[in-house]
């Protein structure tokens, strides 16, 4: 069994955090002279809680899962370049990932000077299991895994998922991002089962929070507290704190329920458009299609105003377009383009 404490850098598993005035004393206060703020209240005047107290047990609520297992984050970014920082010791450590997948784990990889050993997925998008275990060395702190995986929008098979958290010697870092479109269940009900599981939720997508700049990590005690010693004291801001506790109150599950209907009728259209070679099944909130000519189809787009993403560039992607599901009603017209165009 890994243990995650011995994989943390030396310097940051000895590092005392940054304590705040209002840290040391816990009792009921009304009068706030320590931090040099501005005495006047507008709602904005104080500094935000630096350990969200209040929002982390709406989240546990939410989510069903106890409090000291909930890192919250300044979007997904934030945990994606934390765990470079607590693990991996820049020039000498290493991260092993997929591709295609998503481009921050690459970009913070290299803001962190840590090497990024991308394994590519088999033809199909599946994993390739055996080639990311044998990238790993003595160096590797970390494995990066997106499930359902963009850009490719399918999930990995679970007993592939288990095999590389018991198997991998290094922490696997699980991105859930698009998990509330999925058709089966995400690992979050089982992370005391895995050590060495970080598993990685947003509120950017289904809960439509993108603007607010919200990301959960979930993992054991001690890496979250490990995270929150890393951590800018004041990552999460007063309004986002308060906007986020109140729309967590919200059921999502109409808007993901039409999202998803619309994912399923888009697909079925699309295979009828003379452009679209192929269409790659989706667990997510977009559709990965093959076209012959992905500029020409791109650019026919912009014309008309829609925008979509051209992924043909990245490996294992040629030809293809990532199309996000929008409303019923920019997904007919987006549609109504696409059948106009020869194949
Ligand atoms: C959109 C997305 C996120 C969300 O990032 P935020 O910083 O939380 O907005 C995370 N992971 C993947 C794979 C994504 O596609």
């Amino acid at each position: 069994m890994i243990d995650p404490i011995s994989l943390i850098r030396k310097n940051i598993r000895s590092l005392a955090p940054y304590s705040t005035a209002r840290d040391e004393y816990s009792g009921e206060l009304g009068i706030y002279l320590d931090a040099n703020e501005n005495p006047y209240e507008n709602g904005v005047n104080r500094y935000p809680d630096p350990h969200q107290k209040r929002l982390k047990e709406r989240v546990s609520a939410v989510k069903g899962v106890p409090v000291e297992n909930i890192f919250i984050g300044n979007g997904s970014d934030e945990p994606i370049d934390l765990v470079y920082r607590v693990f991996c010791e820049p020039r000498i450590d290493n991260v092993v990932s997929i591709a295609p997948t998503y481009g921050m784990y690459s970009v913070a990889a290299a803001t962190n000077d840590v090497e990024f050993r991308e394994v590519p997925l088999k033809e199909d998008f599946a994993l390739d299991v055996e080639a990311l275990l044998a990238a790993a060395d003595d160096h590797t702190k970390l494995l990066f895994l997106c499930s359902p995986n963009n850009p490719s929008g399918n999930s990995f098979l679970r007993e592939e998922i288990v095999r590389l958290l018991r198997e991998f010697p290094g922490m696997v870092v699980l991105d859930e991002a698009y998990i509330d479109f999925a058709r089966q269940p995400g690992f979050l009900s089982e992370l005391s089962k895995y050590p060495n599981l970080i598993l990685l939720q947003t509120l950017s997508k289904a809960w439509g929070m993108a603007g607010l700049r919200l990301g959960l990590a979930f993992a054991r005690p001690d890496v979250v507290a490990t995270f929150s010693r890393v951590k800018y004291p004041y990552n999460i801001n007063v309004v986002t704190q308060k906007m986020v506790y109140d729309r967590l109150a919200e059921d999502i599950a109409p808007q993901v329920t039409e999202i998803v209907a619309q994912r399923e009728w888009l697909e079925k259209e699309l295979a009828g458009c003379p452009v679209i070679r192929h269409i790659y099944p989706s667990d997510a909130n977009f559709l990965l299609v093959r076209v012959d000519d992905p500029r020409g189809v791109y650019e026919r787009l912009i014309t008309e105003g829609i925008i979509v993403r051209d992924r043909s560039r990245i490996r294992g992607c040629a030809g293809c377009l990532r199309i996000t599901v929008g409303t019923p009603e920019e997904n007919r017209r987006t549609l109504e383009i696409l059948k106009e165009m020869k194949g």
